[in-house]
């Protein structure tokens, strides 16, 4: 199977709180320094929408296994609301509400007709068959069925989720529908309705913000040593990318632990022996530390693992020059202060990893035209919207003197401030 991003976690729920909270704090901020009164916020700090589900499913051996599901809408003022559903065993309810968050503010940073919105599965599919698998995703959509749909909330792959469990879930809402619904779900498979160029968007739009970001620092993309922590379908794809770039990737990891060469890995070989959930490292015996990776020496880092991996605890021992975050939510807020107060040029989470949302709206568009788009003209979509998004948030910091997380906050922010205003909301 192949994964949105990559995964590992020993996170504690304390954590998870704290990402909600610090999320809370910047998009705070973010309306403060906007003008927007107070009320704008309240809105805004969670979710319109959580929906809490139990899913039942017979599993292999006979028994009946209760899952518990969450499909989190922040806010649809906008458009319908957006987002990935992740199985893993670690999925909360807070952590769910700050990935819907997230999601809004991605939207608004490359501007799409869209909401943020999150859903998850606690559960592990590294342990689950084929069929039982089946039977979790095609039970939560009948579960959330009510509040999804093709004009009211999408959802699409994200941790351990994939293009099969997308056909399993929109056969589902097809079903349920008794129509034929593409446009209920992103990241299918191509005869399904899905878009050219999905699976690798999110990898693509990384490396887009790496060679602006690159420029910026006056960095040669070619020749550079990167690191990349994760190799689930964003570190994955990325680590290709830039490898075919002539960018010499000194550092991989999965959830196992990480490798090192100061003379460039052999990225494609590393690919080949990969397996579906992302492991490569567990085939080799002079591993490091997923901790060590990232202090190791290079010019660029990139976390495309998970929540949590850069705290006041290392941030100020990252040697890399540019930190882009193709996870969600890597860098801590206080780490984000240490490594920008070090001159570290930080591309945040809500546009680094945009590239994923911005082609499922290629796949929803597509899919409610009927006509479908060429992988050239995605790729020039994709291109010109990420590049944008960029310089409008590299503009906005270096205008008001601000680090990245915070100007990409209040560029994501405003137009869903705008348009609940605009209702009468707030
Ligand atoms: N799960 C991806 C993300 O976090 C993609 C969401 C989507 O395509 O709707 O951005």
């Amino acid at each position: 199977m192949v994964a949105d991003n990559a995964a590992d976690s020993t996170r504690e729920s304390n954590e998870k709180t704290d990402v909600l909270s610090s999320t809370q704090t910047v998009v705070k901020t973010a309306l403060e320094k906007l003008g927007y009164p107070n009320e704008v916020f309240e809105l805004l700090k969670e979710p319109i929408r959580m929906m809490t589900v139990r899913i039942p499913v017979r599993m292999d051996d006979g028994s009946i296994k209760i899952f518990t599901g969450y499909r989190a809408q922040h806010n649809d003022a906008v458009g319908p609301t957006k987002g990935g559903v992740r199985f893993h065993p670690d999925v909360t309810e807070t952590e769910v509400k700050a990935l819907s968050i997230w999601m809004s503010l991605k939207a608004g940073i490359v501007d799409l007709p869209y909401g943020g919105g999150k859903g998850g599965i606690v559960c592990d599919p590294r342990e689950m068959s084929f069929r039982e698998l089946e039977g979790v995703s095609r039970g939560y959509v009948r579960a959330i069925s009510q509040i999804v749909g093709p004009t009211k909330d999408i959802p699409a792959p994200d941790v351990f989720t994939n293009s099969q469990i997308m056909a399993w879930m929109m056969d589902e809402y097809s079903r349920i529908d008794e129509f034929n619904s593409p446009g209920f779900i992103t990241g299918k498979p191509i005869v399904l309705g899905g878009s050219h160029g999905r699976e690798s968007a999110t990898a693509k739009g990384v490396t887009i913000c790496i060679n602006e970001a690159a420029k910026k620092k006056g960095l040669k993309v070619e020749g550079a040593r990167v690191v990349v922590q994760g190799f689930g379908n964003a570190g994955s794809f990325l680590a290709k990318f830039l490898n075919d770039a002539g960018a010499k990737v000194v550092g991989i990891s999965d959830a196992h632990g990480a490798l090192h060469d100061p003379d460039g890995l052999d990225i494609d070989y590393l690919l080949d022996r990969r397996d579906s959930f992302g492991s490569v490292t567990k085939l080799f015996n002079n591993t490091i530390s997923n901790q060590d990776l990232l202090e190791l020496d290079c010019d660029i880092l990139v976390p495309a693992a998970v929540e949590n991996q850069i705290t006041e605890h290392n941030a100020h021992k990252i040697k890399a020059s540019i930190v882009v975050e193709a996870a969600n939510g890597p860098t801590t807020m206080e780490a984000t202060r240490i490594l920008s107060e070090r001159g570290i040029l930080l591309v945040p989470d809500v546009l680094a990893s945009a590239g994923g949302v911005t082609v499922s709206y290629f796949e929803w568009v597509q899919n409610n035209q009927g006509y479908y788009w060429t992988e050239e003209e995605i790729d020039k979509k994709l291109h010109e919207i990420m590049i944008k998004g960029f310089n409008s948030i590299y503009n906005t910091a270096e205008t008001r003197r601000i680090d990245m997380r915070l100007a990409a906050y209040m560029v994501g922010v405003r137009k869903m401030a705008e348009a609940s205003r605009f209702r009468g909301w707030v």
